[in-house]
């Protein structure tokens, strides 16, 4: 096993994570390799956390090699920049004790690979990529994916990114295992999302034969552009035409009667009307960005925007206040920082053993969802058992 450098891991142009889009929209991946590939401060904090994972797991499953002494070490070199923070390492704990909880579900101790570096060339053209954990063995392959997000929960259902991890995996392996079972799992701590997906060899092995014509399509740029969810991390999802059609099409659309809509029309109208909000938020930015780089966006312009006010130096500027007679308890507020303020600070394990008793889940304010999410519905209609309760 060996330490990945994961700020040069290469994107291929078809790669694992856009395969989800990739494999809907063909011409996608041509289309977006027009555009720079901009990392986020999201995406370097989780390439931090990625990589303090990575050592922690070396360490647990070959400490031989990556003995306390190297760990420490790493750990001490990934943990100066300003993108650490305390609860980071007990994520990242977290990740480790998922990888060593589900090692120990084996019957035989399984091959582990960290970080393990994946040849998808035989699905995808010029394809590779790196999975965090991969264990083998009592005819199983496991493919463990931690999410740094915390944005939107991942699912391991027919997840096609660890799909394709699990196939690079399966062709790396299959001479020297018998793999008939496969399991792929998603831990994304910082949302308490854990999600896992088994399959049977022959549902990987017919999601091959299909990513490996979608691939074929999608190296050529060939195919039909096709929206849909998938366009919110595209590259040009900003100056596509078919999003645009689709949504200019959507929106503008209306109907001459009835003159009310039903229930089930406000709902498709919303479903469909998220992704028209996110291509106008998408045209605006990407208009400023034009306008600022001094080309000409019909009928727009930029601006600067109202601005707020700072001190130059506010020390100075109290201490004339307080020679002018204002008390310096008048100038100052203590306020205590907010619980998840405190977490943060505090790490996520020692808030729970520390002062977890203290804390109170109050109900959030109603709020409008998808009906594919998790929580429970609610409603505010009593029911007769509820009101005959007492
Ligand atoms: S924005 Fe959407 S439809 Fe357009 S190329 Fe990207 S994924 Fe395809």
């Amino acid at each position: 096993m060996k330490t990945v450098e994961h700020q040069d891991r290469a994107h291929a142009l078809l790669s694992a994570s856009g395969a989800h889009r990739w494999m809907h929209c063909t011409p996608s991946a041509r289309l977006e390799a027009q555009f720079p590939d901009s990392s986020s401060e999201a995406a370097k904090e989780g390439t931090l956390a990625h990589e303090i994972a990575e050592a922690k797991t070396l360490n647990y499953f070959n400490p031989e090699e990556y003995n306390k002494e190297w760990l420490n070490k790493r750990l001490a070199e990934l943990k100066v920049g300003e993108l650490y923070s305390p609860e980071m390492d007990g994520f990242t704990d977290a990740y480790r004790d998922y990888c060593r909880a589900s090692a120990l579900e084996w019957e035989n101790a399984p091959h582990v690979g960290v970080e393990q570096k994946l040849d998808l060339s035989t699905f995808v053209p010029g394809g590779f990529g790196t999975a965090d954990c991969i264990m083998i063995g009592d005819q199983k392959l496991r493919v463990i994916d931690l999410k740094y997000g915390k944005g939107v929960p991942v699912e391991a259902e027919a997840n096609p990114q660890l799909m394709l991890y699990a196939l690079g995996a399966y062709e790396h392996y299959k001479m020297l295992y018998d793999i008939q079972e496969v399991e792929i799992s998603i831990f994304q701590p910082r949302i308490d999302n854990t999600s896992s997906w088994k399959m049977h060899l022959s549902t990987l092995l017919d999601f091959g034969g299909v990513v490996r014509e979608r691939a074929a399509l999608a190296i050529k740029g060939k195919g039909d552009a096709t929206p849909g969810n998938w366009c919110r991390f595209c590259r040009a999802r900003a100056q596509c035409r078919a999003r645009a059609e689709k949504n200019v099409a959507f929106a503008f659309k209306s109907h001459d009667s009835p003159e009310l809509m039903t229930l089930d029309e406000i709902g498709g109208y919303l479903e469909r009307g998220e992704d028209v909000a996110r291509w106008l938020k998408d045209l605006q930015e990407y208009a400023l960005s034009q306008c600022l780089a001094g080309h000409e966006v019909a009928g727009w312009k930029a601006v600067e925007g109202r601005g707020s006010r700072d001190w130059t130096d506010q020390e100075k500027a109290f201490r004339r206040l307080e020679e002018h007679g204002i008390d310096e308890a008048m100038l100052y507020e203590r306020k205590p920082l907010s619980l998840a303020q405190t977490e943060k600070l505090v790490g996520k394990k020692d808030f729970a053993d520390t002062v977890g008793d203290l804390v109170v889940k109050k109900p959030g304010k109603p709020t409008l969802v998808p009906e594919s999410d998790k929580r429970t519905a609610i409603t505010n209609v009593t029911t007769a058992a509820e009101a005959f309760k007492n």
